[in-house]
C-alpha cells in the first residue's frame, strides 16, 4: 500500500460546557484531523491536542507543522505492508507523539479498510461492548458536583472520576461518599500536587477509591513510587507514561498499580498495544483514557478498549457528553448497561460527516 495523498486540518469543535481541570479550562476540541489516501480509499486519524501545551508539550500548531514539514514526507509514496512499519519510518523523530499518533491511526484505518478488517478484531479485541465512566471537571461548588454525579449515574455510567487539586480533594470526596458509599469512584489531579502535600494524598486512602491518578508532576515516577508504597489505593499514571519503556520503568519502581493508556500520549496504537501486553503480563489493569476526542479518536479508543487487559471502565463517554453535534454520522451512544458498543465496520468504524467537518475546519492543507 502506498499513501498517495494526505489532507491535514485544524478544527475547532465547541464543547457543550467548558471543562475545568486542576490547571486549565478547555472550551472545545482543537484537534488536528488527518485523512490519508491510497488508490481512492481513505483512512481517518486524530491528534487530540489543545491550543496550549498544558496537558503535554504538543499543541495543535506543533502537530500541524510537524506533520506538514516532516512526517508526511517521510511516509508519502513509501510501500507500507503493515501500519507497524511506521515506527521504523519515524524512528529518528523524537517526541511529538500526538503528531505521530494521528497519522498512524489514519494509516491503521486505511489499511484495515483495504483488508476489509475491523480494527478491534485485528488488534485482538475480545469484547463487543466496553464499560465506560465519566470524568467530571472541577465545578463551582460541592452542590454542583453532586448534581453532576447524580446526572451521569442516572444515565448509567459505571464509574465517576473527579478532577482534584489542593483545596478541592477531601471535601468533595466526603460529599460523594456520604451519598453514594459504593459507587466506583476515582480521582485525577493532572500533576497538581507537590511531594510536600503527600499527607493529603495519603488521607484519600479511606475513601475506597479505584485509583488516584497522576497526583505528582507530569514527568515523575519517583514521588509516585513513594506514595504507592505508603497507601493501599492504586496509584494510576497517565501523563508520566509516554512509551513502553516508561511503563516498564514505572512497574519496576512500583510507581503505579494501574495505567491509563491513551494512544496519542504514547505515540500511537502500536505502543498502546505493547503497553497493554506488558501490563497484562504483570497483572496490572489498564483502562483507556480520553482527550475529549471527536468521534474519530473516540472510535480508535473504543476499539483499543475491547482488548482483554482493559478491565477498568474507560474515560470514553458517549459523544453527546461533550458535543452538541460531532463530526461523525455514527456517534457512540451509551447502552443501558453503561457500555459503548465496539464498532464492527472495516477500519476503526467512524463515518465522518465531511460537510460538518468542513464547517468547523480552521485551515486545511493537502500534500501529495
Ligand atoms: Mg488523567
Amino acid at each position: 500500500m502506498k499513501i498517495d495523498r494526505v489532507e491535514i486540518r485544524q478544527i475547532h469543535l465547541p464543547f457543550i460546557s467548558p471543562f475545568q481541570t486542576s490547571g486549565w479550562v478547555e472550551n472545545g476540541n482543537n484537534s488536528v484531523i488527518v485523512k490519508v489516501f491510497s488508490e481512492g480509499i481513505a483512512g481517518w486519524g486524530e491528534s487530540s491536542v489543545g491550543r496550549f501545551p498544558n496537558y503535554i508539550e504538543e499543541t495543535s500548531s506543533t502537530v500541524l507543522s510537524l506533520q506538514k514539514e516532516v512526517l508526511v514526507s517521510l511516509m508519502l509514496k513509501k510501500d507500507i505492508t503493515h501500519p507497524g512499519e511506521l515506527s521504523d519510518i519515524f524512528k529518528n523523530v523524537r517526541g511529538n507523539r500526538f503528531a505521530i499518533s494521528g497519522l498512524e491511526s489514519a494509516v491503521w484505518d486505511l489499511w484495515c479498510k483495504t483488508k476489509k478488517q475491523n480494527l478491534s478484531k485485528f488488534l485482538g479485541g475480545k469484547r463487543e461492548r466496553v464499560a465506560v465512566g465519566v470524568s467530571l471537571g472541577i465545578p463551582e461548588n460541592k452542590k454542583e458536583l453532586l448534581s453532576l454525579c447524580e446526572k451521569y449515574l442516572s444515565k448509567g455510567y459505571q464509574r465517576i472520576k473527579i478532577k482534584i487539586k489542593p483545596g478541592w480533594d477531601v471535601e468533595p470526596l466526603k460529599g460523594i461518599r456520604k451519598r453514594w458509599p459504593d459507587i466506583m469512584l476515582q480521582v485525577d489531579a493532572n500533576g497538581a500536587y507537590s511531594i510536600k502535600e503527600i499527607k493529603i494524598l495519603e488521607s484519600l486512602d479511606k475513601y475506597n477509591l479505584l485509583m488516584i491518578e497522576q497526583p505528582f508532576h507530569y514527568d515523575d515516577l519517583l514521588y509516585h513510587s513513594v506514595l504507592q508504597k505508603g497507601i493501599k489505593t492504586p496509584v494510576c499514571l497517565d501523563e508520566s507514561i509516554t512509551s513502553p519503556d516508561k511503563a516498564v520503568e514505572a512497574l519496576i519502581m512500583d510507581a503505579c498499580r494501574v495505567i491509563n493508556i491513551k494512544p496519542g500520549r504514547v505515540g500511537g496504537i502500536v505502543n498502546a498495544i505493547i503497553i497493554h501486553h506488558i501490563c497484562r503480563k504483570n497483572k496490572i489493569p489498564v483502562w483507556c483514557g480520553g482527550m475529549m476526542e471527536t468521534g474519530i479518536g473516540r472510535a480508535v479508543n473504543v476499539c483499543l478498549a475491547s482488548l482483554p487487559g482493559f478491565t477498568l471502565p474507560g474515560d470514553i463517554s458517549a459523544n453527546s457528553r461533550y458535543f452538541k453535534r460531532d463530526i461523525v454520522e455514527n456517534p457512540f451512544e451509551l447502552n443501558s448497561d453503561g457500555t459503548l458498543t465496539v464498532p464492527t465496520e472495516s477500519g476503526h468504524g467512524a463515518i465522518v460527516d465531511e460537510k460538518y467537518l468542513n464547517k468547523i475546519t480552521i485551515n486545511k492543507t493537502i500534500i501529495k
